[in-house]
């Protein structure tokens, strides 16, 4: 199996116009990176498995058929009657900018215990994948730096994408200090620029990724800019590449989910042995993540806006 992803599985409702009551409606997504970054691993002919907790309840159910459907080992989703399923709904602003509000006291997502990973779908992947919402709270933050750990004695190559939500953690603070320690188990960190600034307070991109260099000593550094593409480094040398942006854009929701999971995808032949990757195969695997990511954002949603490898051949041909 090419990928293990650990971390949050829940229902994203976002809204879907007004009633004829005139009140507004919102649709049930399937949300949460780490299952969109399998999704977008197994569309593309990758395998992957996911592990996670979801509650007893109709949106569990919803999610496991989700990742069923989408050829995803679920052998890792434990099921809890004693909480729910995590529901977070999206507000649009007249701007389109998106917030979110969870409704995760607790949920599902956050109580996954170390003692349910399942190890065995960690030792058959030869990657691992893991983020920072499912270390806002214990016990899933020992469950995912647990897991991550052991997958790094295992010498499984591991990618980290923190995925900042600041209205999840107790203080901004304590989520500094935690995506930082998740950065020891990491030879692969996909950040955005928002994080970059969150995490060095610098704006200019290679002071940024040097600052992070102090940090975060794992290989790859892939920091993703929405329509400008993508700034990346390895072994202290950085370039960056343009997207595809002639795409017909009509929502961005997982669209680094979708980077993320192309470019796993694309350098899949060198999953534990990374050092042998060179510069121009790590340039060819971001420009190949961003068409991956470029065309996810041409679909509405996450999971199912994420392309084929047809479809990413065909804009790479283009
Ligand atoms: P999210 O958290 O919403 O998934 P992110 O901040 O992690 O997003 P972005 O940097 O927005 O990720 O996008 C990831 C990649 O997707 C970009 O590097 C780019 O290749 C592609 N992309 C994003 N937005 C656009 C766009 N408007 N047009 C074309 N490509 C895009």
């Amino acid at each position: 199996m090419d990928l293990a992803a650990i971390g949050e599985l829940l229902i994203d409702f976002t809204p879907s116009g007004v009633s004829e009551q005139g009140n507004p409606l919102f649709e049930c997504n399937p949300g949460g990176a780490p299952a969109n970054v399998l999704a977008a691993m197994t569309r593309l002919g990758g395998t992957g498995a996911f592990i996670g907790k979801v509650g007893s309840d109709t949106f569990g159910s919803f999610l496991y058929d989700i990742l069923k459907q989408n050829g995803i080992d679920h052998r890792g989703l434990r099921f809890d009657p004693k909480v729910h399923t995590t529901l977070a709904f999206v507000h649009l602003s007249r701007t389109g900018d998106r917030s979110f509000s969870f409704y995760r006291d607790p949920g599902a997502d956050r109580m996954l215990t170390f003692e349910e990973v399942d190890q065995d779908v960690i030792r058959q992947a030869k990657a691992f994948h893991f983020g920072s919402v499912s270390m806002t709270h214990e016990p899933s933050r020992t469950a995912t730096l647990g897991a991550a750990r052991f997958a790094r004695e295992l010498g499984k190559t591991i990618s980290y994408d923190p995925n900042l939500r600041p209205a999840l953690w107790n203080s901004l603070e304590e989520a500094r200090e935690v995506i930082i320690r998740g950065m020891e188990y990491a030879d692969i960190l996909k950040i955005s620029e928002e994080e970059l600034i969150f995490l060095t307070g610098q704006t200019d991109l290679e002071k940024g990724a040097e600052l992070l260099a102090e940090v975060f000593r794992g290989r790859i550094l892939l920091l993703t800019l929405g329509p400008n593409g993508c700034f990346f480094g390895m072994d202290g040398k950085y370039d960056r590449l343009p997207t595809y942006d002639k795409v017909k854009t009509i929502d961005t929701t997982g669209a680094g989910d979708a980077f993320l999971g192309g470019f796993l995808f694309r350098i899949r032949p060198y999953f534990g042995r990374l050092q042998e990757l060179t510069f121009d195969e790590l340039r060819d695997a971001v420009n190949f993540a961003n068409a991956v990511g470029s065309l996810a954002t041409t679909r509405k949603g996450a999971i199912p806006a994420m392309p084929r490898l047809e479809e990413v051949m065909a804009l790479l041909e283009a």
